[in-house]
């Protein structure tokens, strides 16, 4: 009698760990809109619901905390203090907002000045262009000269910033999500989640063992949700950069988001999208938009100086459409069946 009473106890205990087990095992998804619209993922395989419940609510305390710091255009927040103020005086700065500002001098320094993300004055110069419908005169982009520089952004020992001159800005666009969504990583992995996948609008960075599938968005079918491929990868970011999403129109021409810091417009040449693979979110982020500006065959050279990484290169030639991938990724890339004959694999290795 008591052996039955300790059989049914048994198997009572491994019912409850197996629906524990089951429950964990299944994948959860939350979606939350951020930065004034912009979707924020979190995917997790091993967590109950009620955990994954309470883990999305400290994800959007830290987010609402990081938007505070980096959204220049939230009137209180930390960056648009600096930007306020860094021209007059040294502004003290928080551990996020110095960890970005190191990783963008890092990067500033290795695109050759591509990445620049006091760009600011030109952004606001091409934004407004945008709104009244008439290009700027070159009179109005030499005039953000003097304004545009990393070079003018002086640090000092004790943690603070100053601008050099008068009327600069700093922008963050480029970099703050991918680094937004190393921090959640970073925060869930604390919580004890072992595997999921963090993605800030599309600055994805997925962590934990195995593989992961991710799609690459088609720019020639911007904001349908058509996929130009899937890639499996993976732990690390799957991150584009592109001048297809959130461009202005000028006299029914196309002008990206994305400005070349060395003529102070918006990148315009043959290349589309760029998507970096592997690696951290700050990183890729901040690489991506460094590619956009620098075009394909310079951009080879910049990748041939960062190891652990790999990027897909769409370009159009006015309506042919062509896509660059490397060689090694061959076996985990799938294009979508209409990009098929536009693939071109380049050697990795001789470009690295
Ligand atoms: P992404 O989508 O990551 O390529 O970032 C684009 C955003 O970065 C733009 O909306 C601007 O806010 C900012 N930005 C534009 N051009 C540059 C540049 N050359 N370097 C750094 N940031 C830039
Ligand atoms: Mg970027």
């Amino acid at each position: 009698m008591r052996y039955l009473k300790f059989l049914i106890l048994v198997l009572i205990v491994a019912a409850v760990v197996v629906v524990i087990a089951l429950g964990r095992d299944q994948r959860r998804e939350a979606i939350f809109y951020p930065f004034g619209g912009i979707p924020f993922k979190v995917v997790a395989y091993d967590r109950s619901n009620a955990e994954f419940d309470a883990d999305m609510e400290t994800v959007k305390a830290r987010v609402a905390e990081l938007e505070q710091v980096f959204n220049r255009y939230h009137s209180q927040s930390e960056l648009a203090r600096v930007n306020e103020q860094a021209s007059v005086a040294p502004v003290g700065i928080g551990a996020d907002m110095a960890r970005v500002l190191a990783a963008s001098a890092a990067w500033h320094k290795l695109s050759g000045g591509a990445f620049d993300p006091t760009v600011g004055p030109l952004i606001e110069l091409w934004q407004h262009a945008g709104k009244v419908g008439a290009l700027p005169s070159e009179e109005e982009i030499a005039a953000t000269d003097g304004r545009v520089g990393f070079g003018e952004v002086i640090f000092s020992h004790d943690g603070r910033i100053m601008f050099a001159r008068e009327g600069m800005m700093l922008d963050f666009g480029a970099i703050a999500k991918g680094f937004i969504s190393d921090e959640v990583v970073r925060l869930l992995q604390n919580r004890g989640l072992k595997r999921g996948i963090v993605d800030a609008g599309g600055n994805a960075v997925a962590f934990g063992d195995g593989r992961f599938t991710f799609g690459i968005a088609d720019p020639r079918f911007a904001g349908h949700d058509e996929l130009l491929a899937t890639v499996k990868a993976g732990k690390g970011a799957v991150i584009t950069s592109g001048n297809y999403e959130r461009y202005v129109t000028i006299g029914g021409k196309r002008y990206s988001h994305i400005i070349d810091p060395r003529n102070g417009r918006p990148v315009g040449g043959e290349l589309v999208a760029v998507t970096v693979i592997g690696g951290e979110g700050m990183e890729a982020d901040a690489m991506a938009t460094a590619l956009m500006v620098l075009g394909r065959e310079r951009g080879m050279e910049l990748l041939s100086r960062v190891p652990g990484v790999s990027v897909l290169f769409v370009e159009r030639k006015n309506e042919d459409w062509e896509v660059w991938a490397p060689m090694p990724l061959q076996p985990e890339l799938a294009f979508a069946d209409r990009w098929a004959d536009k693939v071109h694999w380049y050697d990795a290795a001789a470009a690295q």
